[in-house]
């Protein structure tokens, strides 16, 4: 990608509207732009990192055999008051009336639709379990939008469904979900810490947030140490479940020996037996020919509060540190203006190219040093400079986003280079 032709428009400050850390870096490297109040436009960079983001769940939702669909964002009111949330969602909820007056709602999630959907496709014991899942815009008319795209109105949530013949059943699927979430968030680059949560709105026996640390989290969190342990991965769901942890108002004052901190709420699973599919009508036949009410779970994402999360866990002074899957762009070339038509150059560009796709040459009429200070608000792991080394000892600058350190090679050693493995 030739930087000259991209969209890009970084700022030297921060706009006053934004008093976060990612929610300055995303608006100065223009990565989203606020089109109203908790509503965003997601610019190239900004959509690009959405996209890498979205790719690692998906992948792990694929590994524990959730299929990925897509859902409408409007929904019709009809469910939602067969299921009784109509009225309790309260001004959360964006109404909307279509021309012939029927009652339309743009969906803050969607338990409704996919219950209803799943009763006509699947009737029997046999088809179960079942996961599903989409990644899916949402809107709630939040009392107080804030921190950007942590706390939008229109926000990109990753939601899966899950129906089981039994409570039994569900609490496996529950269990597989909760692992699968950990791993989610580890592959981020984020380290989780699993909390038990009330079911709210929602409604239900068993719930888990998962919450990444930052002092400028949302909620306060109260934990066992050991929650936060490097191979949390391969404690059993039980064992993690008897560790204590709370969060905000259901956190005991009185409990000694746990870390108090700040989180940000970045998943949140549930298990709710039968509450939508008894109104619903979500049944299947037993293996004895018995009409039963499925048993469902649901776990969302927020996708798009994760650009923000990471941010949070991945920056300095000088801007964005990206882990390398997420990054936007995972190398930039800067030449210097008489070296920007140099035959090796291009060489190197290209095939770097090849390899690695999200390459940058940025040739742009602006100077260097602005260059290598955008690559580094931007978040680049990787930044090749060909200067003055280079048409001396034909030798390039290699520098590395997280420790800033730059080693000098050739340009055969730059094609060689493992740039994925030597990052994290
Ligand atoms: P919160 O307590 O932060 O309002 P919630 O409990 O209402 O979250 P869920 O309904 O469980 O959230 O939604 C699943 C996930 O979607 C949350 O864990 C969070 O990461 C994300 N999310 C919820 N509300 C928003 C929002 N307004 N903006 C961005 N992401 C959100
Ligand atoms: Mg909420």
């Amino acid at each position: 990608m030739k930087l000259s032709k991209y969209l890009i428009n970084t700022l030297k400050e921060s706009p006053k509207e934004a008093t976060i850390i990612s929610h300055k870096l995303l608006l100065r490297a223009s990565m989203i732009k606020q089109h109203s109040s908790g509503i965003y436009i997601w610019l190239p960079l900004g959509f690009k990192v959405l996209k890498n983001i979205e790719k690692i769940i998906r992948e792990n939702q694929e590994q524990i055999g959730c299929h990925e669909l897509l859902m409408p964002t409007i929904q019709s009111a009809d469910l939602w008051k067969k299921s009784g949330r109509y009225e309790d969602y309260g001004k959360e909820m964006l109404r909307i009336q279509d021309r012939h007056k029927n009652e339309l709602l743009y969906g803050p999630t969607n338990e409704e639709v996919i219950t209803d959907f799943f009763n006509d496709y699947v009737n029997s014991y046999k088809n179960l379990p079942k996961y599903l899942y989409h990644i899916q815009w949402k809107f709630r008319d939040e009392i107080r939008p804030r921190f950007g795209v942590m706390r939008g109105r229109e926000f990109l949530m990753k939601d899966a469904y899950s129906f089981d013949l039994t409570k039994e059943d569900s609490f496996l699927t529950y269990k597989i979900f909760f692992k699968s979430y950990l791993k989610t968030f580890i592959d981020l680059g984020l380290q989780p810490i699993p909390v038990k949560a009330e079911s709210g709105a929602i409604g239900g026996d068993l719930s888990h947030e998962f919450q990444i640390l930052a002092n400028t989290g949302e909620s306060e969190i109260a934990y066992d140490s050991k929650l936060t342990s490097d191979n949390l991965l391969n404690l059993s769901f039980d064992e993690i479940n008897s560790l204590y942890s709370a969060s905000d108002d259901l956190i005991d004052k009185n409990k000694k020996d746990v870390v108090i901190g700040r989180g940000i709420e970045v998943g949140h699973i549930f298990y709710f037996g039968t509450k939508y599919s008894s109104p619903l009508k979500a049944n299947v036949l037993t293996q004895e020919g018995k009409n039963v009410e499925v048993h469902m779970g649901s776990y969302g994402i927020g996708v798009s509060r994760l650009v923000g999360a990471v941010i949070e866990a991945y920056h300095d002074e000088k801007g964005i540190t990206w882990p390398f899957k997420i990054a936007p762009f995972k190398i930039n070339i800067i030449a210097l203006e008489e070296l920007i038509d140099n035959e090796e150059i291009k060489k190197l560009y290209l095939s770097l190219l090849k390899k690695y796709k999200d390459i940058i040459f940025d040739d742009r009429d602006i100077s260097i040093g602005k260059k290598i200070k955008d690559s580094e608000l931007i978040g680049i792991p990787w930044t090749i400079i060909a200067g003055k080394n280079f048409k001396e000892f034909n030798k390039l600058e290699l520098v590395n986003r997280s420790n800033n350190q730059s080693i000098t090679l050739s340009v055969s050693d730059l094609e060689k280079f493992d740039y994925e493995k030597n990052f994290y």
